[in-house]
């Protein structure tokens, strides 16, 4: 654990400015710094960094926080991890306090079952690359053009036909078994005592974090029994939806092309891989979620699907595609050949076939309307009508107004239609996802109310008696707290402090909009009284809410002895003062 003043020391010492310019150009535009956002694709610049606060918050994506949250983000690591890193390169020295038991115990743990995994994965593939049990699978390899060097990269191995090969291998390196069945590696025997391995006769695929460590397994037989593959369960080291295939190998070149290719296999991703593509990352069974994206976006601004050339892998890319449409990631689809994998098509044709292939990919929408255009028939009325309602409920997805209605014409000229036909339906579609509108749209009072506190610190003993943090949504509530905290001490307020992780999705999001750039607030001359204003409107909004009427029926039911009676007849006396002198 690193002591918390020592956070805020290398968050003081790192200027937010210096080092967010070590990862992208930033200009200077007023009091703050602006610049393309590295975590959503844009073409003009939304990202926004207020040094004298030390925060950074995108207008486009919603994405903000500090100094050490961008480094998070950026290098894909850990808070403790970012914070040392930092400390490194301002010259702070950072000594660990050493951990409670109990963290000591989850720590522990954990490296028990990364130490386990690694174990696992050292026995496949020592089989592979030297047991005679491993001849099976040495020969599939090659059958399919794979040679001895790819194993090591690949952390290939082999399950042999044993059926507690693994198990006794652990046990005889002092692993306890229970321990291993909790990784789902091996299983208890339901009759007697003992275990068996969940992997037996199949070529084995290391999964691993994006570090690099082994955390779980594929396996595929060799013939045609099913099923063809299976892969080990969820663990607290393994957690599917949150891990992409190969995305430890494929890191350094989404960073430095800020694009991922996503495929759904192993082969296809060692396919693609060895033909020198190597921004490549596999779902591998499960399918593509948002935790998927999030480590993907850590990395890279846009995405290219790529999935098998027939119907299941078109059906695949329209759910995948939905999904990256609404994380606002612009989505490409690369198209395969019918009835082609990546995999088959490499074995087919050279790496720079491919290359054209990736290069000729079309914007997810584009190929999306195409596909309905060939599945109905857009002949008759009818057809044209299913086309288009089909496309609307995509097109509702996409969060940029221009590229929405630049669509729905192409719809429209698709259709051979009028525009006005279809309705515009770029106008009909605004999401519910962050746009710049709706994050500025969602800061609203009491957002306003922490902001002016922020600024004008002087009106914090004003804000205590005017009762304004009772006024405020919890999450609200204790920021304002902590800054009369430091107004009363004669502090200055840290807002780097303050906007941290929790202004990534949380609820404080509008805040800290609202704090990178609070140029709005700078030409009130009286912040005491726009303090009352907001107040007002606060108390207003809050009345509206108010269920009079459900506590009117309740006072019917009760005897006019009982306490609450009189309780909310005297509430309902408070309710009526006040809605008149607000009014
Ligand atoms: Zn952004």
């Amino acid at each position: 654990m690193i002591p918390e003043e020592k956070i805020a020391e290398v968050r003081e010492r790192a200027g937010i400015v210096e080092v967010i310019s070590d990862y992208m150009s930033l200009k200077k535009s007023g009091a703050n710094f602006q610049g393309l956002c590295p975590f959503h694709g844009e073409k003009t610049p939304s990202f926004n960094v207020n040094p004298a606060r030390g925060i950074f918050h995108c207008f486009g994506c919603g994405v903000g926080g500090n100094a050490v949250t961008f480094v998070m983000k950026m290098e894909g690591l850990s808070f403790p991890e970012a914070v040392k890193l930092l400390a490194k390169r301002v010259g702070v020295e950072i000594e660990d306090r050493p951990l409670s038991v109990t963290e000591l115990r989850r720590k522990d743990e954990k490296e028990q079952q990364l130490g386990i995994v690694a174990l696992a994965a050292g026995y496949y593939a020592n089989i592979l690359a030297h047991e005679p049990a491993g001849e099976d699978g040495r020969r599939y390899l090659a059958g399919r053009g794979i040679d001895s060097s790819l194993f090591t990269a690949y952390r290939l191995g082999y399950a042999a036909e044993s059926w507690d090969g693994l198990a006794s291998f652990l046990k005889q390196r002092g692993v306890a078994l229970e321990q291993v069945e909790k990784l789902g590696l091996i299983k208890r025997k339901s009759s007697g005592s003992g275990y068996f391995d969940l992997f037996r006769n199949r070529l084995i695929f290391t999964i691993a974090n994006v570090y690099g460590q082994p955390i779980g397994f594929g396996g595929r037989v060799l013939d045609n029994s099913l099923p063809k593959y299976i892969n080990s369960p969820e663990s607290p080291i393994y957690v599917k939806s949150e891990v992409l295939f190969g995305a430890d190998l494929a890191k350094q070149a989404m960073r430095e092309l800020r694009a991922a290719v996503i495929v759904e296999g192993y082969f296809d991703h060692l396919a693609i891989y060895r033909a020198g593509i190597k921004n490549v990352v596999a779902t591998c069974g499960t399918a593509l979620t948002r935790g998927h994206l999030q480590v993907i976006r850590r990395y890279a601004d846009k995405v290219y699907l790529l999935f098998d050339g027939d119907s299941a892998g078109g059906k695949a890319t329209v759910r995948a595609m939905e999904l990256i449409l609404a994380e606002q990631m612009p989505c490409f689809v690369i198209e395969l050949p019918p009835n082609e994998d990546p995999d088959s098509f490499l074995a087919k044709h050279s790496a720079a076939q491919f290359t054209e292939l990736l290069d000729r990919s079309r914007p997810a929408l584009d190929y999306y309307l195409r596909q309905l255009v060939a599945e109905e028939d857009t002949g008759n009325v009818a057809g044209k009508k299913a086309v288009a309602d089909r496309f609307r409920v995509m097109l509702q997805k996409v969060a940029d107004p221009v590229e929405r209605d630049l669509y729905s014409r192409e719809l429209a000229r698709v259709l051979a239609v009028d525009i006005r036909t279809l309705g515009r339906v770029g106008q009909a579609a605004e999401t519910g996802t962050a746009t710049a509108a709706a994050l500025r749209g969602t800061a609203g009072v009491a957002e306003s109310l922490v902001a002016l506190l922020f600024r004008y610190p002087e009106i914090a003993g004003e804000f205590g008696k005017a009762g304004a943090a009772e006024l405020l949504p919890a999450e609200l509530r204790s920021v304002a707290v902590s800054i009369m905290a430091a107004a009363a001490a004669g502090e200055k307020p840290d807002c780097a402090g303050i906007i941290d992780a929790a202004a990534e999705s949380g609820p404080l999001r509008p805040l800290a909009a609202l704090l990178v750039d609070d140029s709005h607030l700078a030409d009130i001359d009286d912040p005491g009284r726009a303090l009352h204003d907001f107040c007002r409107s606060l108390e207003r909004e809050a009345l509206k809410t108010t269920d009079a009427k459900g506590l009117r029926n309740e006072m019917l039911r009760l005897d006019s002895d009982s306490p609450r009676y009189w309780e909310i007849l005297e509430a309902l006396n408070g309710l009526r003062n006040r809605k008149s002198q607000l009014s």
